[in-house]
């Protein structure tokens, strides 16, 4: 049972990360516990046992303890020495799907601390001693077991049978039945919920971990995040050309819409490897964005509850050149009519300055008029650009539009806002959920749809927008071919 440097070899050649959400151990993203861990993972594989581990620097030790382990001292279980496992398996509950190595649902069952007790002569043999001398003795700080216990190497099977039981000392129950035995000291469910809550969904190459499912996120509407995963699975196809290389902004609500969300700009670090990510500096360090640029990371990002996606207006390889230019719409005051007069408005003046536009429904209040670039000219200049387009058109309609930022003196006047084109500004994503009742999509439309007087700006939700796609693919034809230059307006 020495530790070797590469000891996680036998952990990682048994499992395909492909296939099951187990943790690969590759990335060293686990906080450090305060003192060492041990945890206790219940575990229905073929045979139901219980897997014992503690943590020995960067891995944990581990053995198979079929029968389970008892607080009564007199009840001495088997203990069989399995292959080291990573840091970041004690977090691990979940449903590995059949197929993979110890297929099943484990739980974890305890976690805490524990403190290496075993002594020498008045001193503390060091734990890796103990180790190779095939007797552990630990005092555990867990939520169901505490005190000392010990684990036996037998003579048995040359080796390979160990013993665990528990010390005699004042947590000692001869009763042999743990509180909350049932229970996972992580998240309090039992196997069967965990079981029913953990279902794993094959996407591309990646198996991602479903948690929740039957969570309502749109109370009004009853939607749930099953629904929310299902939509974005659905809708990745036409969903993905527009996030693909940009960072992204998460807008996450884990307690629905009702509740607050936040936004997080930063991946978190228990994402899984395979989720892509880039460094992007920003006033005195760095952020670590998510970048989605498969159907796995969208589905995945749904799961943590992030409605709605925020995109960049450039390329991570590219991020001083935005590719596309934008005007934000939102009302005042809830009137749709005069967003639509200002679509219209921008669009022609963008015609005559010999610049192709695209519309989209915000699935919040308004409107955005985007105008795809060649990425060749900087945020400073386009956004000036765009400036001096949205001070022409509010020229054209003073009563209606305005460009002034101060909102005392907009009166009631739709604001054209040009100032979003600028780095690390994000929009909502094309195809994007909006967390409000019936969940609104941010749905790209042709210029004629919007003429429609129907039309409004959460027209289209996750309910209906497959059925409208199905009359018509791609409402933005030409989009992505279309790269062009913001020429200085004379
Ligand atoms: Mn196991």
């Amino acid at each position: 049972m020495a530790t070797k440097k590469n000891s996680l070899k036998p952990y990682q050649q048994r499992r395909d990360f492909k296939h099951t959400p187990e943790p690969s151990g590759t990335k060293a993203t686990v906080k450090k516990a305060k003192g060492s861990l041990f945890v206790v993972q219940k575990h229905a594989a073929s045979h139901l046992h219980f897997d014992f581990r503690i943590q020995i620097g960067k891995v944990l030790k581990s053995w198979a303890i079929p029968k389970g382990i008892s607080p009564n001292p007199a009840e001495k279980h088997l203990a069989i020495p399995t292959e080291d496992h990573p840091l970041a398996y004690a977090h691990f509950e979940g449903t590995i799907p059949e197929g993979n190595y110890g297929a099943g649902t484990v739980m974890v069952w305890d976690i805490g601390t524990y403190k290496n007790i075993k002594e020498k002569d008045g001193k503390i043999v060091p734990i890796k001693q103990c180790l190779n001398d095939g007797r552990v003795e630990l005092w555990l700080e867990g939520t169901k077991m505490r005190g000392g216990y010990a684990l036996i190497r037998t003579q048995l099977q040359a080796g390979k049978q160990w013993l665990v039981l528990k010390m005699n000392d004042q947590h000692a129950a001869r009763s042999g039945v743990f509180p909350h035995a049932n229970k996972s000291a992580l998240t309090g469910r039992t196997m069967k919920q965990i079981a029913k809550e953990t279902g794993v969904l094959k996407v591309g190459k990646q198996s991602i971990e479903l948690t929740n499912q039957d969570k309502i996120l749109f109370p009004r509407s009853g939607i749930t995040k099953g629904e929310l995963i299902e939509y974005y699975q659905k809708i990745a196809p036409y969903m993905l050309p527009y996030m693909k290389d940009r960072a992204i902004t998460m807008h996450r609500f884990p307690d629905g819409i009702t509740h607050e969300g936040f936004y997080q700009k930063d991946i978190s670090d228990y994402f899984p490897d395979w989720i892509q990510s880039a460094k992007i500096r920003k006033e005195g360090g760095y952020n670590h964005y998510v970048v989605c640029n498969d159907a796995a990371t969208l589905v995945y990002l749904a799961n943590q509850a992030c409605i709605t996606p925020h995109i960049w207006l450039s390329r991570i390889n590219k991020l001083d050149y935005p590719d596309k230019m934008i005007f934000d719409l939102d009302p005042g005051k809830d009137d749709f009519s005069i967003v639509r007069k200002a679509a219209f408005a921008i669009r022609d003046e963008l015609d005559e300055l010999g610049l192709k536009s695209f519309v989209m429904t915000t699935g919040s209040r308004g409107l955005h008029v985007i105008v795809p670039l060649k990425s060749t000219q900087n945020f400073d200049t386009v956004r000036a650009f765009a400036r001096n387009v949205a001070d022409r058109v509010a020229a054209q309609n003073p009563k209606l539009f305005t460009t002034e930022v101060r909102l005392n003196k907009r009166r009631g006047r739709l604001f054209i806002d040009s100032t979003r084109n600028a780095f690390a500004q994000t929009t909502v994503a094309p195809y994007a959920v909006r967390a409000h009742d019936g969940a609104p999509v941010a749905m790209p439309i042709s210029w004629d749809e919007l003429k429609k007087p129907s039309l409004h700006a959460q027209s289209f939700t996750i309910k209906n927008i497959f059925k409208r796609l199905e009359k018509n693919k791609n409402p933005w034809p030409g989009f992505a071919r279309c790269k062009q230059l913001a020429r200085p307006i004379l």
